[in-house]
């Protein structure tokens, strides 16, 4: 692509208004697809982030006074003004970070408005102001905004993380700066301008893009900023964590995970399918995602065998191409990650049994990557221990109970397992025994307005709901209130 037919989007939303950079520095945006630069963004450096800060700072003592119905009617506005955008944020996201157009209009767009529901429905049972007991009537519990919130995003569900971050911080009082993913910052730019259709009023959502390094690490520094709500690895996690502690900011964390689904005998029928399908899906790159299959001894050669069918039976292409295919892989940094945990889990000894190394046959250019499936993995190797963030599953042999529950715990992660069997008994009793945030069983999703979040390295926050709402306040209590 020529550098001419870049799309221009060298601005900030500050205060209100779109404004250009200070300081920043160019970056160009690359399509995944075909490794060409769709748009060319700034990335902000101090004084942009300052000024960023500064205008969150200035609306917050106005916002955090509007009452909460008002503050709720405005996450309603913003949620029709979405509505009419979401073909443009499809087509965004499925540019700038790969996500086949249809998964993206599907899933990609929709998560946010389900969660804005979500926020919306629990908003208006919330407990804003409540005395504390009959007994305690004139002792008085008020939530409270948390202040200033720095929203800082990765690229793999975008929307879902912008929107559990910025609506809940709406709906709280808070004021906020959001620095989405510099890989994905051109969907995080139309939700600026739907905040401003919407009518947030001025300096109370802000928007700069930057990278980790820069401006991650000023917001995470900075005195004027009362919370980072992050979402993003493990590593980014920690040094935010250090760069935060000077100013005891509250850090709030969803991080990585190395999921565990636990394949028991009596499994139904489509569970190994079902498995494969939901770690393969965007391309692998979902930090819930089910990466490790746990498979019980009498039925592992007949999984393996299924699971490497279903992994060759998908078809992988470029994401403006309609069909349930799985896109590229989001950056060239991200495909030599994978390539080199691929190869390594060769070089460790487990059996590829789909896909492996390389591009997929047909595809000479763009960051794609075959679907890879390893049997005969042991939870010591690479592959079982680290998050590839690719569409590589590895298949782990277990004989009993508590082995299985064993194998799934010994991870530094703890964000979402998996278990399928037909006994109702053992599945509540392993969703006990699995040291993680989140358990589905035999493919039930949570239900809406469940809290999403990790325990261990995957992070402390909750978020979605009530939890996501109450990660965003404050707790105060009254004594002597005049009733
Ligand atoms: P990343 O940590 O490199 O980047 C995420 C965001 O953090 C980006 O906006 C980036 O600019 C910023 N960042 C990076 N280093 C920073 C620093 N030192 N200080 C401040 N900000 C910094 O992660 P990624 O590659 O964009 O995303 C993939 C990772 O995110 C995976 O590990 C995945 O598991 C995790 N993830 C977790 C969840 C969850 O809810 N638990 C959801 C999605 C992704």
């Amino acid at each position: 692509m020529q550098e001419t037919d870049m799309i221009d989007k060298r601005q900030f939303y500050i205060d209100g208004a779109w404004t250009d950079p200070k300081e920043g520095r160019d970056k160009e945006v690359i399509d995944p697809s075909t490794e060409e630069a769709c748009a060319v963004i700034s990335l902000a450096g101090p004084a942009d982030v300052d000024a960023a800060v500064a205008a969150a700072k200035a609306a917050l003592p106005g916002w955090m006074a509007t009452p909460a119905a008002e503050r709720i009617a405005t996450v309603e506005r913003f949620l029709t003004v979405y509505e009419t955008r979401a073909e443009d944020i499809a087509q965004a996201v499925s540019t700038e970070m790969g996500a086949p157009i249809d998964l993206s209009r599907r899933a990609q767009v929709p998560l946010a408005v389900k969660h804005i529901k979500g926020f919306l429905a629990a908003a208006k049972d919330f407990p804003f102001e409540a005395p504390l007991s009959d007994a305690s009537a004139d002792t008085r519990i008020l939530y409270e905004a948390v202040g200033v919130c720095a929203l800082i995003t990765p690229w793999n569900w975008p929307l879902n993380q912008i929107s559990l971050k910025s609506i809940a911080a709406l709906i709280a009082g808070c004021s906020m700066v959001l620095k989405p993913s510099e890989q994905s910052p051109l969907n995080a730019m139309i939700w600026a301008e739907c905040m401003a259709e919407a009518g947030v009023p001025k300096g109370v959502f802000n928007l700069i893009n930057g990278d980790g390094a820069g401006a991650g690490t000023r917001l995470s520094e900075h005195k004027d900023v009362d919370m980072i709500s992050f979402t993003g690895s493990t590593r980014a996690g920690i040094a935010i964590s250090k760069a935060a502690a000077a100013t005891l900011k509250r850090v709030h964390l969803e991080l990585g995970g190395k999921g565990a689904n636990l394949i028991f005998g009596d499994a139904d029928a489509g569970a190994v399918e079902r498995g494969v399908r939901q770690m393969m899906n965007n391309t692998g790159q979902s930090c819930n995602a089910p990466t490790r299959m746990l498979v019980q001894r009498d039925v592992y050669d007949a999984t393996v065998e299924t699971a490497a069918s279903v992994a060759k039976s998908i078809s992988v292409g470029p994401a403006a191409m309609p069909g349930l295919h799985l896109g590229p892989v989001v950056s060239r940094a991200q495909w030599d990650k994978i390539q080199g945990m691929i190869q390594q889990g060769i070089d460790e000894g487990a059996r590829v049994v789909a896909g492996g190394p390389g591009l997929p046959e047909g595809l000479n250019c763009g960051y794609f990557v075959r679907p890879t499936v390893f049997a005969d993995a042991t939870n010591d190797m690479t592959i079982a221990r680290e998050e590839i963030f690719g569409p590589v599953l590895t298949i782990i042999p277990f004989d009993t109970e508590e082995q299985a529950i064993a194998i799934a715990n010994d991870t530094p992660y703890g964000l979402s397992n998996y278990v399928q069997t037909a006994d109702g008994a053992r599945a509540n009793r392993v969703a006990r025994a699995l040291r993680s945030g989140m358990v589905e069983i035999n493919g039930k999703p949570r239900g809406p307005g469940a809290p999403f979040g990790g325990m261990k390295q995957s992070g402390n926050g909750r978020e979605a709901g009530a939890w996501g709402l109450a990660d965003f306040m404050e707790v105060k209590a009254v004594g002597g209130w005049a009733i």
